[in-house]
């Protein structure tokens, strides 16, 4: 696999990620979908959060999202041209996916990923496994192989509390890398590299007083931004299956 431009993480040895997700070819088990963001990636783009991470960083900002139950589930065919309608809608270029762990669903996460392609969006993912992983698993599954094809910027490995990262976007920890996959995102990802960049919080506080937040930030800094202002909106959702 060619990687366009890299800032990738320090080396810090952990069997965190390291373990290959089991195949799944069920329908998307997802929490949350926004059709725009600017605190999810580069520029203005939708993100989905989708519902299980087996990969259990302490400290993750997400442990809702560990569960494998829960959630809503989706066929992916029928969900990708709706979020791709919402996304266009809201002046979006590109998609994010996020969670919980995309690679674990990446059979219901590729075409919905080739569809914001072929409309000429970019698709970002993140990762709890190191992309050396990812690359390698995919050798002998199609599934890791085709979200792999269709992303164009990753950010790869697991959270590591111990080495938080202040100098680069999206990412938490200074293991972690920044990697464009695609010629997409390379000038941004060359930039960050060489100059860091500082990251972005998006805080929204929607009409029903519910408070969401986007972006990455330590435990500690937002409970002192968020002190008194309510719960989160992407907690998990009712819908069993
Ligand atoms: S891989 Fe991501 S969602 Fe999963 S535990 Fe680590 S930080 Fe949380």
């Amino acid at each position: 696999m060619i990687v366009h431009a890299q800032s990738p993480g320090i080396d810090v040895p952990t069997l965190l990620g390291t373990v290959e997700p089991a195949p799944s070819d069920g329908p998307l088990r997802w929490s949350r979908f926004l059709p725009a963001t600017e605190a999810e990636g580069p520029g203005r783009r939708a993100a989905l959060w989708v519902q299980g991470c087996r990969v259990h960083c302490p400290e993750c900002f997400n442990p809702h999202l560990w569960a494998t139950r829960g959630g809503v589930l989706s066929d992916p065919t029928d969900v990708a041209a709706q979020w791709l309608d919402a996304a266009r809608a809201a002046g979006s270029t590109g998609i994010t996916l996020l969670g919980g762990e995309p690679f674990e669903q990446a059979a219901a996460l590729a075409p919905i990923a080739r569809v914001f392609r072929d409309a000429g969006m970019s698709v970002m993912a993140f990762s709890g496994h190191t992309l050396s992983d990812l690359v390698r698993w995919a050798a002998h599954r199609d599934d890791v192989s085709a979200l792999l094809e269709a992303t164009d910027l990753l950010c790869d490995g697991p959270y590591l509390r111990e080495h938080p990262d202040t100098r680069r976007p999206w990412i938490g920890s200074a293991n972690q890398g920044i990697r464009a996959l695609s010629p997409a995102h390379a000038e941004e990802v060359r930039r960050i590299a060489s100059q860091g960049r500082a990251d972005t919080l998006e805080v929204r506080i929607g009409a029903d007083g519910l408070v969401s937040v986007n972006g990455w930030a330590s435990d500690a800094a937002l409970a002192a931004l968020l002190d008194d202002l309510g719960v989160r909106a992407d907690r998990p959702q009712e819908h069993v299956a």
